[in-house]
């Protein structure tokens, strides 16, 4: 008796929008429903390792595909895993992974086709990309362990439900029947099917096989006596000689084991023969998949022993500012029965994931060279590295290297620059690398603070990111340059022409302390200060207070912040500061004073505790011109 069951909500949006919205690169259905016949494969070898009963009847792995014209079918047959009654509500009615809204809006946003099908991969929803081409698809499975009359059947038409009953079937495994639409025919055909399975699954390890094609004229010969016929090497590529391996293998491989699209970038491909014996193949991906930033997102390696697959995002075998990192790790020193809670600390572990670690570094320092190709890098996964110089203290010197920032030297606002250009260029007697936290480029280049850099022609890096704050806090040498806010260096000490000049000071006296009373405890002290040019004010905190841009963002987070009481630095001779000093009114002094206390909050990035005052102290004060003019 057949049940008929809905689908969870969320598989119907996906299956809506797969259905619906992929028109090219169809035949990726081949490459998932490969792969999940190859999983389920390397799950039942795994498991078997601990329970002999479920490698009953199991010789080797084995996959099929077997098209069949007349009837319009596409067959995937698998000796794998297999699955019982729940396992088919729990993997083919919803969608497990908490990615789903994040696909959902992945797809929506997609800028074209190979975006979408970069997703599908991505987000763990494989299974239904059979519905592309599908408008009907039948699942036969018996899971390993289960007699053959414990076996069952899965129908659906991927609109909103299925339909499961019991049925009888000989061997353990999966059966997958795909009813071809009448626009996806063309996948029927020998010569274009087999050229698609032959590109998804070399890289494979188990075999596939294809009904052999039986031409008239060899009829009699030996090879047309075999049914099928193995389209793939089935061999581990990273147990394969490096120079046996054609880039287009490793693409593949890649593409197979990130599901990316696209392919990688770059990879790293080593056999360590030693104390430990490993091998490690580890992939750059172009870009940064759409999930980098969420913090359940699968990462890791997977894990062999000995050729034998052990498991999937194994996170301990690299630091995770590595993250975006693909690969494979092989290790003969491990058991076989590994398992999660052992991985945490071992020693194999620990000297596979400093290797890695290292070379994957010196990878990324050897593509640095390349100012074009190591741009694109950094777009992409900068902000993941930057994590690296408060987590990796022991590669800190190599990350600084890899750094690269926005610059006042280029003024593009793209960041380019690395800490090495920087001091290159500084005069020998400059002590600090200067640089400003700030929004955007733009924000960081209107800082008053700017102004005396812009006019001496000192070099700025203008750091935009999220994370800079958090980062250069970590980060206060390179070599034996110190990095320096802009915002708290003391220049006024070491440049003459700075100084104010007596005649000024003394003019200035009585206003400074006028201001000194008015603000009372907003502020520590009034002063002069030369090193502004447009702007009338700046503030300045001691040596190692926090910005007002961290400040915030600590805010933002919800974090407890000390009180602000900065120096407010004045020049003397801009004309709001020199009315300032002339201005009989108490209240008009007032409203100037604070204007020049609140914007120098604001060009700091910083956050004002009345925003309301200064946008009324504004408009009263334009009101008032306005009206004068009107006189
Ligand atoms: P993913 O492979 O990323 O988990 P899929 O949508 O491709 O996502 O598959 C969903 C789930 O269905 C798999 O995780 C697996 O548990 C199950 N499944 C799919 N195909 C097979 C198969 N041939 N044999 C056993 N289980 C399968
Ligand atoms: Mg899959």
């Amino acid at each position: 008796m057949a049940v008929t069951k809905t689908f969870q909500a969320e598989v119907n949006q996906v299956l809506q929008l797969i259905t619906h919205s992929m028109y090219s690169k169809r035949e990726i259905f081949i490459r998932e429903l490969i792969s999940n016949a190859s999983d389920a494969i390397e799950k039942r070898s795994f498991l078997g390792l601990s329970d002999a009963k479920v490698l009953e009847g199991f010789d080797k792995g084995a996959i099929y595909v077997v098209p069949d014209e007349k009837a319009g079918t596409i067959t995937f047959s698998d000796n794998g895993i297999g699955m019982d009654e729940s396992d088919l509500d729990e993997n083919l009615g919803t969608i497990a992974r908490s990615g789903t809204k994040a696909f959902l809006d992945g797809i929506k946003q997609a800028k074209d086709e190979s975006d979408k099908t970069a997703l599908i991969g991505q987000f763990g929803v494989g299974f239904y990309s059979a519905f592309v081409v599908a408008d009907k698809v039948t699942v036969r499975t018996r899971k390993a362990g289960q007699p053959a009359d414990k076996a069952h059947q899965w129908v659906s038409d991927g609109v909103s439900s299925y339909e499961v009953e019991a049925i009888s079937k000989e061997t353990v495994g999966t059966d997958v029947v795909l009813h071809i639409k009448e626009d996806a025919k063309e996948f029927l055909q020998d010569w274009q099917l087999r050229q698609n399975i032959t590109r998804y699954s070399d890289h494979i390890r188990v075999a596939v096989y294809v009904p052999n094609i039986v031409h008239e004229d060899d009829k009699e010969s030996d090879k047309s006596q075999e049914p099928f016929e193995q389209v793939n090497q089935a061999t581990a590529l990273w147990t394969r000689e490096k120079n046996s391996i054609t880039d287009e293998e490793y693409g593949e491989f890649y593409k197979y084991l990130s599901n990316d699209f696209d392919g990688p970038m770059n990879w790293i491909h080593k056999q360590v023969e030693g104390n430990y014996s490993y091998t490690m193949l580890l992939y750059f991906p172009k870009r940064a998949p759409f999930d980098m930033w969420n913090r359940d997102q699968t990462k890791g390696l997977k894990l062999y022993v000995q050729r034998v697959f052990i498991m999937d995002n194994v996170e301990q075998f690299l630091p995770n500012y590595l993250r975006f990192i693909r690969g494979v790790i092989d290790s003969s020193d491990l058991p076989l029965n590994v398992s999660r809670e052992l991985l945490q600390s071992n020693r194999v572990i620990e000297v596979i994931k400093q290797s890695a670690t290292k070379n994957i570094l010196n990878m990324l320092e050897k593509k640095s060279s390349d100012k074009d190709q190591y741009k694109d890098f950094w777009q992409q996964f900068g902000n993941v590295l930057k994590e690296g110089i408060g987590e990796d203290f022991q590669n800190q010197e190599k990350i600084q290297k890899l750094l690269r920032f926005s610059s006042t030297h280029d003024e593009t606002g793209v960041q380019s620059q690395s800490l090495e250009d920087y001091v290159a260029r500084m005069p020998s007697d400059q002590e600090s690398i200067y640089y400003v936290v700030a929004d955007g480029y733009q924000a960081g280049l209107y800082s008053p603070h700017m102004e005396y850099f812009k006019r001496k022609g000192i070099e700025v890096l203008v750091l935009t990111d999220r994370i800079d704050e958090w980062m250069i806090t970590r980060l206060s040498k390179f070599g034996d340059k110190n990095l320096t806010s802009i915002t708290q260096a003391k220049i006024d000490d070491k440049d003459d022409e700075l100084k104010v000049d007596e005649k000024t000071q003394e003019e200035m006296k009585d206003i400074l302390t006028r201001l000194k009373e008015y603000y009372n405890d907003r502020v520590t002290d009034v002063v002069l200060t030369n090193k502004l040019t447009h702007s009338p004010c700046c503030v300045v905190g001691e040596n190692h207070e926090m910005t007002l841009h961290l400040r915030r963002v600590l805010k933002d987070a919800g974090q407890p912040v000390p009180d602000f009481k900065p120096t407010l630095e004045l020049n003397p001779n801009h004309v709001m500061v020199k009315a300032l000093a002339e201005e009989q009114s108490d209240e008009k002094f007032g409203l100037i004073a604070d204007i020049l206390f609140d914007q120098s909050i604001l060009s700091e990035g910083g956050e004002l505790s009345e925003p309301g005052r200064l946008v009324k102290n504004y408009n009263d004060w334009i009101a008032a011109e306005l009206s004068k003019n009107a006189d």
